[in-house]
């Protein structure tokens, strides 16, 4: 039987593949986890983006008061998950004294802590908060990434940044081949993630009328489907704009969707 999500073989169409991966029928797990360590290897050592290694740099090395006793990651921030999960979390960029400190997705600030108590109550987190990348937290069919993986300057990556950064969220999509469900937050996450999916060749039919809302939904080739939240960045929800029971509904049908599969 057929991995969910997994696009058939006959049906597969690579108009482009820059990954290499993506097009490789044949790829076991084990060389899936083993590509995936080494994008992680690579990743914590790129330096493409001028402006956001001096940032991140800067950051690390200035502190906050509150965090000044700790040692700042200051690096690139891998993915965090399992090759074979089914649901897929895609953030904005590493907070500058969240996962830019702590070296782990969604880790260690405010975000984090919407994110995690939403995915713990749904099923994928084994508890309800993440505090340091040695905390002990494990997640259970869920991969976390992002668009950008160093903290841009007041959260805002520039365009050719977003561009830089793809190459590594478009490798992530050509090995997580159980995926069935994917979470975007915000509006930069949901055009990354499109431009990611469709650059390695896959499908999204009605891609160029298909805007970013909270609460809305798509089909995606293969059987996935997308789904798209305000981020649970402070701005949204200090403001209201972004509540916890809006937030916890998206993953309420994502964990609905897993199960009517
Ligand atoms: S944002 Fe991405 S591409 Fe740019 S330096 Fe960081 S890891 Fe590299």
């Amino acid at each position: 039987m057929m991995a969910r999500g997994t696009v058939p073989a006959e049906t597969m169409e690579f108009t482009h593949d820059p990954t290499g991966i993506r097009g490789r029928r044949a790829i076991s797990r084990h060389e899936r986890q083993h590509l995936l360590a080494e994008l992680r290897q690579e990743l914590v050592a790129c330096r493409l983006c001028p402006r956001l290694v001096e940032w991140r740099e800067r950051v690390a090395a200035a502190k906050v008061r509150r965090f000044r006793d700790e040692e700042y990651w200051g690096r690139p921030v891998p993915a965090f998950g399992s090759v074979d999960a089914a649901l897929l979390v895609v953030g904005l960029a590493p907070a500058a004294h969240g996962a830019n400190r702590t070296g782990r997705m969604f880790t260690g600030d405010s975000s984090g802590d919407w994110l995690f108590r939403a995915l713990h109550r749904y099923g994928w987190a084994d508890r309800p908060s993440s505090v340091g990348r040695r905390d002990g937290l494990a997640l259970e069919g869920c991969f976390i990434t992002a668009a950008v993986r160093c903290p841009p300057p007041q959260n805002k990556p520039t365009r050719a940044e977003i561009e830089n950064c793809r190459r590594y969220l478009m490798r992530e999509l050509a090995l997580l081949r159980s995926l069935h469900v994917v979470v975007v937050l915000g509006r930069i996450a949901f055009a990354a993630f499109c431009d990611a999916w469709t650059g390695i060749g896959n499908s999204f039919e009605g891609r160029e009328a298909a805007l970013f809302r909270h609460g809305a939904q798509y089909p995606l080739s293969g059987g996935v489907t997308l789904l798209s939240s305000y981020h649970p960045s402070r701005q949204n929800t200090q403001t209201g704009r972004l509540t916890r029971a809006m937030f916890h509904r998206v993953f309420s049908r994502a964990r609905r969707l897993l199960r009517e599969t």
